[in-house]
């Protein structure tokens, strides 16, 4: 069983453990609330802290997780992995901030407005709609609109709303630093106004650490707009770097050609400095490791991070029923990404704020521990 001890052998079972959660998620051998269903990113988990600190973004959820080797089961008041009559490791749960029961001063649930993700992470997706949903031309994997349909959370988050969930958090002593996401919108700026907007309201509040994530712009002043507001770090996602691919997952985002990516990658690396700007790569869209490997390269080479994380189906996508790439795959991926990461002199465990700073939803911080000794 893992415990707390460290060494090679110890962080290497970590890795492996955080992998199968991440791709296989965990059954439950005990009722708990699972967290959200959908929503923007990977939905439908909960976050478990591993022996050692790591936290994972779980799946609960999903066709998949029957399937799964691993049980989540509580003993008392200790939570632990099964795996057959195995103890694989004692965890813990992040618990529900007590903030989720508030309401903001204009009576909207505070859960609507922001949730906590990984240990310390307040997040938002400060505008809850996406222009391709409009145009029939959504990313397959994405659930941003699910979860406003659901009536989950609200279609934009007002500066003033979501500071007041901050402070709610910093009271509570839950927010260490924020991601501020964003759907694409058909003005030019692709909302980094808004976000631009919600980070000064943040900064002018407290120096917490701040995320924001769009699609690249259509001028390069917005994201010096995000720069000047305060933003510590940014993430601008490809999601993949198979063209082919892009075009069947994502025929809307596909549009925005590859150049106009590392135009703002490079601008952004100026601005928020190297290893402050990431992007995510999903892995089991269909593309090859090559694809993968050779984009993280191209990314580590101009100062950004490859945040690699495996295919996440949301109930309610037209991926819901898909499965995520296997274990042994993304190891693969993880060491070969930690790899080139140490070649370029780029480390995870030093970026600022957001999904990076989180580490929920990949294993490559505990990929590149293990080989950066
Ligand atoms: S890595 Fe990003 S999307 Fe995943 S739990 Fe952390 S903040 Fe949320």
């Amino acid at each position: 069983m893992l415990h707390e001890q460290r060494g090679k052998d110890v962080e290497a079972e970590i890795l492996k453990l955080k992998v199968e959660l991440l791709c296989r998620g965990a059954r439950l051998g005990t009722k708990i609330d699972r967290g959200r269903k959908v929503g923007a990113g990977p939905a439908g988990g909960r976050c478990i802290i591993l022996p050692g600190g790591s936290c994972v973004n779980t799946p609960l959820w999903g066709d998949f997780v029957k399937e799964s080797k691993l049980v989540l089961i509580k003993r008392g008041d200790e939570w632990g992995l099964l795996k057959g009559d195995n103890l694989e490791a004692e965890v813990e749960l992040v618990p529900y901030p007590r903030f989720y029961s508030q309401k903001t001063s204009d009576g909207v649930p505070m859960w609507k407005v922001a949730l906590l993700h990984g240990k310390d992470c307040l997040a938002t997706t400060v505008y809850q709609k996406c222009v391709y949903w409009d145009t029939g031309k959504k990313c397959k994997f994405c659930g941003i609109e699910l979860s406003l349909n659901a009536d989950k959370t609200i279609a934009i988050k007002k500066p003033k709303q979501f500071c007041e969930v901050v402070e709610a958090a910093v009271e509570e002593g839950v927010c260490g630093h924020i991601t501020l996401t964003t759907g694409t919108t058909a003005s030019r700026d692709r909302g980094a106004k808004l976000l631009a907007e919600v980070v000064g309201e943040v900064k002018a509040y407290k120096e917490i650490p701040v995320h924001v994530q769009l699609e690249p712009p259509k001028n390069s002043r917005y994201l010096e707009l995000l720069a000047e507001n305060g933003a510590d770090t940014i993430g601008i996602h490809v999601e993949s770097f198979d063209q082919r691919v892009l075009k069947e997952v994502c025929p809307g985002k596909v549009k925005t050609e590859i150049e106009k990516y590392f135009e703002a990658w490079r601008h952004s690396v100026e601005l928020f400095g190297e290893g402050q700007v990431s992007s995510f790569i999903i892995a089991g869209l269909g593309e090859d490791d090559e694809s993968i490997l050779k984009g993280s390269e191209e990314l580590a080479r101009i100062g950004v991070i490859p945040y690699l994380v495996p295919l996440r189906p949301i109930i309610g996508t037209e991926f819901e029923n898909r499965w995520p790439p296997s274990p042994l795959r993304m190891i693969r991926l993880y060491e070969g990404i930690a790899n080139i990461l140490i070649r370029y002199g780029l480390d995870p465990r030093k970026s600022k704020a957001g999904c990076v700073r989180c580490g929920g939803c990949s294993a490559l911080s505990e990929a590149f521990a293990q080989h950066h000794h």
